[in-house]
Parts: structure tokens; C-alpha cells; sequence
């Protein structure tokens, strides 16, 4: 017997008929010899629609209770869902996160889960029931009820997963599985089959929603097997896997970009030690996140900083930054906020040289100028001009010939 933990999102029980289809999956499953527990989101738009109630009687409603009025989202749909595996002669228990002791840590609307004790859900796979627990929701030592944040139920599932051991996590949704990039923009772009739980990250952190972050992190360090597939039709999905010694690396395995960002940069600063102390603790101090930096010294033996932050401190990091160039006699701040970042993320950068410049040329073909570039281990970033996003994302999509199905470090034939 194979133990499986899937969970549909809110779209994928967004309605009675869609309800009624997860139901006709679940017992298909079930028939197939499989032991089953699913965990469900709210119906798609109700978490928005209660965030909207709270905050019509109040401009910032106290956490505990938001936490409290958004678990209702999902005790709605797994009871529904109990009552239509019922009228299929399938028995079924719905629970809520506190019912099947999902223990987090207190903190209201971001908490972070603890332990979970399997007991209760053991007992009743052992009696033959489905059981389908409410996403997105623990409780805490004092028996408060918390939430995981936005998206939280993906975690809900790779968790239990984690604690009862199961052989496969399945995260269904309204995509049919981890695209290399997003077919709006490159409408030849691939499904993956498969994806490492790095590269995921990377893509997940850089504007690939398809699942919390979070969850990712959790199935990597617990090494849940974990499939994301579509609950409207019958693909395979992609496999989230864990990489392994031996096993064929991609080179690329996909496209991220975002335009959350925006470049400031102080001009003319005397090269001294502790300036990029005094420039980037200010900002800090505003707890204004910094992601990409570059330090350029001049002949003059001034120095430029460039950096960026996220658009919507743009603002305020400007005005930080005025006041701290004056201080320090700086030449000027000039700052750009119609910027975006491309980023190409794959395991096989590792064991390959030659990506960078692929990268570069690809760009430089298409007259498109790069502003900063930074890189990791799996990952090369650069910054360019937002009119330039879609291009550039086409460019490198062909450039990496990933419309062609995924190639593997093995056949790679660029030459740079
Ligand atoms: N219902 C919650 C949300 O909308 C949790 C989830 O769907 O994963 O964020
Ligand atoms: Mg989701």
C-alpha cells in the first residue's frame, strides 16, 4: 500500500462541480489501493473576501482574530468534500489544522509549523477513511488558531507528507506542472518534467508562483517526493526531486524574472573604509531590503555605489540616501525604478562554464544593454531596462534552447 498526500487549491474546489470532481479523483485513487489524506484551500477569493471583511471594521484588525476568520475558508471546503466522498460510499473525516495537532509556533498570520502529531490521522487510515485536513492552519501552545501565510496550504501538504512518511506529495492546481518560463511571455515555453528543489526555489523566489516558498524549503529538507500537477486534466505533472549524485544534471532548467525592483546609485563617494557601512546601514535601518550591489572605483579615487531594493521603497530610500551623500560628501544620487531582472537558473551551471556568455551574447544580439549582473551557483542574474523584459526573456529562452524539450549537461553542444 502507497501512502499519498495530495492537495488542491482553491480554484481546484472553487465550486460544487469542482468539488464533486475532486471527490471522483480522490476515490479513484482510493480504488486504486492508494491509503489517501488531502488537504484542501479555501474556495478561490475567500481568504480575499474575509481579509476584506476584517478590514471594513477595522484599518489594521488584531492578527489573532484575522487568523481565526480566515481558518474558516478552509473548514468549509473539507467538510464539503467529506459530504461528497459520502455520497460516493467513501468514508472520510474532514479535520481542521488544530483537530489533527498541526503545532506552530504564535506568530499571528506567518506562523511556522512545529510538529505534528500523526496519531489521530494514522488511526483512521488504519480503519480504511480518507482523511482530508483543512490547509493553511495549526495552532499554537496556547491552543490559539494561526495561519501559515498566503499560499500556506502547499505547506499544510508537503508537511503532512513529511510526518507520515508518504510516498508521494501531489499539489494540485490550476497549472499543469512548472513551466520554463511563463508561456505569456515565450508562448513556446516547456513543461519540466522534472525540477531540483533548488532550481525551484530560485524560480519560486524570483515570481514563479506556483508554489509557496515555503513549502519547497520544507519538502527539500525533509525530502518529501513532491509533484505538482493540474486538476483539470490527467498530465504527469513536474517532479520536484532531490538531487542526487549521478543523476544527468540540466543545464538550464528555467527562465525567472521580475519587476519588483528598482537601482539607485550613489555617485562620487571618497574611497574610504566603512562607506559602504555608513551608505548601505542606513538603509537597513529602514528596513529596506537590498538584493543586488556593485561597488565601481574611479581614477579620482571616488568610488559609486549601485544597488537595488524592492520599487515600493524606492521612495523612501532615496530620501535616506540624499541625506546620507550629503554627510558624506558625495557627488549625487541618481536612482532608476523602470528596471527588471532576468535571471537563468540551473544545477548544471555547476559542473559548466560557458552559461554566462551565452547569456550575455544572447542579450548583446539583441542590442539589449545590461546594467548589473550578479551570480551564485545556480544562478545568473542581470538587470536591464523593463521596456527590454520580454525580449530579453525570449532571447535567452532560445538562446538556451529550451523550447526544444529539456537538454541534459551530458549533450549540451553551446559553444560561448
Ligand atoms: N487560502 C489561503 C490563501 O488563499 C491558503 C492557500 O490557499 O494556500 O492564501
Ligand atoms: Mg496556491
Amino acid at each position: 500500500m502507497t501512502l499519498i498526500v495530495q492537495k488542491f487549491g482553491g480554484t481546484s474546489v472553487g465550486s460544487i462541480e469542482r468539488i464533486n470532481a475532486v471527490a471522483d479523483r480522490v476515490v479513484r485513487a482510493r480504488l486504486a489501493g492508494h491509503d489517501m489524506v488531502v488537504v484542501l484551500s479555501a474556495m478561490s477569493g475567500e481568504t480575499n473576501r474575509l481579509l476584506a471583511l476584517a478590514h471594513d471594521l477595522h484599518s489594521d484588525p488584531p492578527a489573532r482574530e484575522v487568523d481565526v476568520l480566515l481558518a474558516t475558508g478552509e473548514q468549509v471546503t473539507i467538510a464539503l468534500l467529506s459530504i461528497a466522498l459520502a455520497q460516493r460510499g467513501c468514508d472520510a473525516r474532514s479535520y481542521t489544522g488544530a483537530q489533527v495537532h498541526i503545532r506552530t509556533d504564535n506568530v499571528h498570520g506567518k506562523a511556522r509549523i512545529l510538529d505534528i502529531d500523526d496519531a489521530r490521522v494514522r488511526d483512521d487510515l488504519r480503519k480504511g477513511r480518507v482523511v482530508v485536513v483543512a490547509g493553511f492552519q495549526g495552532v499554537d501552545e496556547d491552543g490559539n488558531i494561526t495561519t501559515l501565510g498566503r499560499g500556506g496550504s502547499d505547506t499544510t501538504a508537503v508537511a503532512m507528507a513529511a510526518a507520515l512518511k508518504a510516498d508521494e506529495c501531489q499539489i494540485y492546481t490550476d497549472v499543469d506542472g512548472v513551466y520554463t518560463t511563463d508561456p505569456r511571455i515565450v508562448p513556446e515555453a516547456r513543461r519540466l518534467e522534472c525540477i531540483t528543489v533548488e532550481e525551484m526555489l530560485e524560480l519560486a523566489s524570483l515570481g514563479a508562483k506556483v508554489l509557496q516558498s515555503r513549502s519547497v524549503e520544507f519538502a527539500g529538507k525533509y525530502k518529501v517526493p513532491l509533484r505538482v500537477l493540474s486538476s483539470f486534466d490527467d498530465g504527469p505533472g513536474t517532479l520536484i526531486t532531490h538531487e542526487e549524485s549521478g543523476m544527468e544534471q540540466v543545464l538550464i532548467s528555467g527562465i525567472a524574472f521580475n519587476r519588483d525592483e528598482a537601482k539607485l546609485t550613489v555617485k562620487g563617494v571618497p574611497d574610504q573604509p566603512g562607506v559602504a557601512y555608513a551608505i548601505l546601514g542606513v538603509v537597513a535601518d529602514e528596513h529596506i531590503n537590498v538584493d543586488m550591489i556593485i561597488q565601481n572605483v574611479g581614477a579620482d579615487g571616488t568610488t559609486d555605489f549601485t544597488f537595488t531594493v524592492d520599487r515600493t521603497d524606492y521612495r523612501k530610500a532615496t530620501t535616506v540616501l540624499e541625506q546620507i551623500a550629503k554627510k558624506l560628501r558625495a557627488r549625487e544620487v541618481t536612482g532608476d525604478d523602470r528596471i527588471a531582472k532576468i535571471s537563468v537558473v540551473g544545477v548544471g551551471m555547476r559542473s559548466h562554464t560557458g552559461v554566462a556568455s551565452v547569456m550575455f551574447k544572447a542579450l548583446a544580439d539583441e542590442g539589449i544593454n545590461i546594467q548589473m549582473i550578479s551570480t551564485s551557483e545556480i544562478k545568473i542574474s542581470v538587470v536591464v531596462e523593463e521596456k527590454y523584459l520580454e525580449l530579453g526573456v525570449r532571447a535567452l529562452h532560445s538562446a538556451f534552447g529550451l523550447e526544444k524539450g529539456q537538454v541534459r549537461t551530458g549533450s549540451v553542444t553551446h559553444s560561448a
